[in-house]
């Protein structure tokens, strides 16, 4: 494994960790932690995996080629 840790967009707070594949939501797509502590992402906790999870991305790549663009930048 070797990926890059990414410090949450939020200041103070940690690694980001997850990632949020519901398609209404407005927060932001990858977080941390401390970010559901904060109540972000709380509506729909079926959405969120983990980023180091490597199946999701194997969802992503064979399910929904328009869709994964989201997640790619
Ligand atoms: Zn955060
Ligand atoms: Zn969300």
């Amino acid at each position: 494994m070797s990926f890059i840790r990414v410090k949450c967009y939020k200041e103070q707070h940690q690694f980001i960790e997850q990632v949020c594949l519901n398609k209404q939501c407005q927060a932001n797509r990858i977080y941390c932690q401390q970010c559901l502590q904060d109540g972000d992402h709380v509506a729909h906790p079926k959405d969120q995996k983990n980023l180091f999870d490597q199946k999701i991305f194997q969802n992503i790549d064979q399910k929904s080629e328009s869709q994964s663009q989201d997640y790619v930048q």
